[in-house]
């Protein structure tokens, strides 16, 4: 099981902010961010560059849910940003697909 499928599970404790039959949230143990919640798929697709066209669907209901985090957050009127990190350059450290959603402060671009 991946980290994130443990916490999917409860096994690791994390503070779920969101979840339906398909994808959850929680805050990030780490954040970057006065507000950093990561949009995890319950089916496992360990990265963006292994996702196949039968991910379609799992995918566009992942990023339709971002702003619905976001609203739960507390910073859908504010803004935020999202970031999906893919091998080792883009600094993905947790091979199971997730995008990160950041907020509360305003975000440097580019990134670092
Ligand atoms: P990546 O670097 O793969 O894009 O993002 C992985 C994220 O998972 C990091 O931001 C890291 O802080 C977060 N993370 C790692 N372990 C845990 C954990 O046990 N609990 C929570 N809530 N976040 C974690």
């Amino acid at each position: 099981m991946t980290l994130f499928e443990k916490i999917a599970a409860r096994q690791i404790p994390a503070d779920i902010v969101y979840e339906d039959d398909q994808v959850f949230a929680f805050r990030d143990i780490n954040p970057q961010a006065p507000v950093h919640v990561l949009l995890v798929p319950k089916r496992l697709i360990p990265r963006l560059g292994g996702a196949t066209d039968a991910d379609q669907a799992l995918l566009g209901h992942l990023l339709l849910k971002a702003p619905e985090v976001a609203r739960r957050a507390g910073i859908a009127d504010t803004g935020y940003r999202l970031v999906i990190n893919n091998g080792r350059d883009g600094g993905e450290t947790v091979p199971h697909l997730h995008c990160h959603i950041l907020g509360g402060r305003p975000l440097a671009w580019p990134p670092g």
